[in-house]
């Protein structure tokens, strides 16, 4: 098995799946190839299986991607909500793939949230929602969700299937590929080796890849061809200083172009052909806001810029969000984001990390994006010394050693020794610690903020948020740093040796798990 998956993790899979009654399979809002290629992958293989499912997406799927929904059996939940909202009431598996929030599907969350059935995610964005599932199966390691579902369920037909040990039907491979195809950009980034086995055994399995390719990057409309023709010629603007590129599409040529959902899929990446472009931005003016699509390439990460600048986010090279102001004001909106972030990247390279004081709103958005610049640098020198990097909601923890039994989660109680220390690129000031040994050592005389704090539970409100987030998923004995940025700690308050907007890391021991 693929080193991503363990084997916990696959029966439990199989098992959830195997012991539903009603399933509902469920993507994101605006399904783009990944999206539909796993929710349809997975319905095949469960009809393959003899299991009944139904596939709900929150809105319309672009017009090119309708190959995929042969029987038009998709539910799209804009449209469909009575029948929607029936089905989820009594359905007790939902499925939720490639999505990594609940936010993400929109006007769906609410109902998704009050539901009781059981519920497992299959996904390769950066932190993913753990509380709300029952099994979540992640990786960002990975080219696509299409890929992760396929190693999974080959997987369960290895182990837990004994009984009908068949390949996937081909119909199922089909659909997966489609995910791979367009994730990867046609196998141009996001490619790992694992990418080109999953291709490979897609192609022993008999997919028409010739046709799929067509369906996906081909078949172009003569309007559309045209659009693509107008934006390159008329409407991309190079910032060689920046080295970026964008292009704004207006409502207006949507009309003039007839633009139908979908049609600008893969503009995106034209500026990032341009020799020494690295980042490249699509903003699309529709109803309520602006669509905006980044892409790059070498290290930026518009994961980051998508968070801090455009409500969004996404992955490191490939991202998306939304904006709400009028369209003339995008181009000077995205010109003084990109400044911004580079300002941020230059300052953690140069390695002047200061704190400003009394800062304005900018400003304290400026020194949170530095911070998770600063942590994430500080986080992946840790993964590169070989340990392990888990990060929920904005709390990274790098296990230092590991601890065994059951794992935290919210509601449990937990016991544990801790020493905290303000973020400087590692440990800064130390302000507190129920550690004598430490304390001493570090002349402090301070144990701890006057109570017993080393003990609680969790997601009660009782730990810092960051704290709380990071210990969560920890095992007895484990013994790992916990980094957050100031607004999951004490933020724009002064608290005893921490200036207001520091940055914060925990080291802590796990010392004993109470389950709830
Ligand atoms: P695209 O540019 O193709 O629309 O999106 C690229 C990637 O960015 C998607 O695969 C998804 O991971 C992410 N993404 C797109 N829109 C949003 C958004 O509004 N919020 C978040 N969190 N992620 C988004
Ligand atoms: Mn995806």
């Amino acid at each position: 098995m693929t080193d991503f998956l363990d084997k916990e993790q696959i029966d439990r899979l199989w098992y959830l799946i195997s012991s539903a009654r009603k399933i509902l399979i469920i993507s994101h809002t605006n399904p783009d190839g990944d999206a539909m290629g796993s929710v349809t992958a997975m319905k095949h293989f469960l009809a393959s299986k003899k299991i009944d499912s139904l596939i709900v997406v929150p809105n319309c799927y672009p017009e090119y991607l309708g190959f995929l929904d042969e029987d038009k059996d998709i539910q799209i939940y804009k449209t469909q909500k009575t029948i929607v909202d029936q089905y989820l009431a009594d359905c007790d598996l939902i499925i939720a793939l490639d999505f990594n929030q609940l936010k993400r599907v929109d006007d769906l969350e609410k109902i998704l949230r009050s539901s009781d059935a059981r519920k497992i995610l299959i996904d390769h964005h950066p932190d993913p929602e753990n509380d709300y599932f029952d099994l979540v199966i992640s990786t960002t390691e990975i080219s696509s969700t299409c890929e992760l579902l396929y190693w999974s369920l080959i997987s369960v037909e290895s182990s837990a299937n004994r009984e009908n040990p068949t390949k996937i039907d081909i119909k199922t491979a089909s659909s997966l590929y489609v995910g791979l195809m367009t994730d990867t950009n046609n196998f141009s980034n996001s490619v790992f080796g694992t990418t080109f086995q999953m291709a490979s055994d897609l192609l022993m399995l008999g997919i028409d890849k010739e046709k799929l390719q067509h369906y996906v990057f081909g078949g172009f409309t003569e309007s559309r061809m045209r659009l693509l023709g107008y934006l390159l010629q008329k409407k991309m603007v190079i910032l060689p200083e920046l080295e970026a590129g964008y292009i704004v599409l207006t409502k207006e040529e949507q009309k003039q172009f007839d633009f139908a959902e979908g049609d600008s899929e893969g503009f995106v990446n034209m500026p990032l052909n341009i020799r020494g472009v690295s980042v490249s931005a699509l903003f699309t003016e529709s109803t309520d806001n602006i669509r905006v699509s980044l892409r790059s390439i070498d290290d930026f990460s518009v994961n980051d810029m998508a968070k801090n600048f455009f409500n969004g986010g996404g992955h490191e090279r490939a991202s998306g969000g939304k904006l709400f102001m009028s369209v003339d004001k995008v181009p000077e909106y995205f010109v003084e984001s990109l400044k911004k972030m580079k300002k941020i990247i230059a300052i953690v390279l140069s390695g002047l990390f200061i704190l400003i004081a009394g800062c304005t709103k900018q400003d304290t958005e400026l020194q949170l994006a530095e911070q998770i610049v600063s942590i994430d640098n500080y986080t992946k020198g840790k993964v590169s010394s070989g340990m392990r990097l888990i990060v929920n909601k904005g709390s990274s923890r790098v296990v230092i050693a590991e601890g065994a039994g059951d794992s935290l989660a919210v509601g449990d109680s937990v016991t544990f020794d801790f020493a905290g220390y303000v973020f400087q690129r590692g440990l800064g000031v130390l302000f507190e610690t129920n550690v004598p040994l430490i304390a001493q050592t570090l002349g402090v005389n301070i144990y701890n903020r006057g109570f017993d704090f080393g003990k609680g539970v969790i997601g009660k409100g009782m730990f810092i948020d960051g704290l709380d987030k990071g210990l969560q998923g920890t095992k007895v004995g484990e013994h790992a740093y916990i980094v957050f940025p100031a607004n999951m700690g004490f933020y724009k308050k002064d608290v005893g040796l921490i200036p207001k907007m520091s940055p914060l890391i925990y080291e802590v021991w796990i010392k004993a798990i109470k389950k709830n």
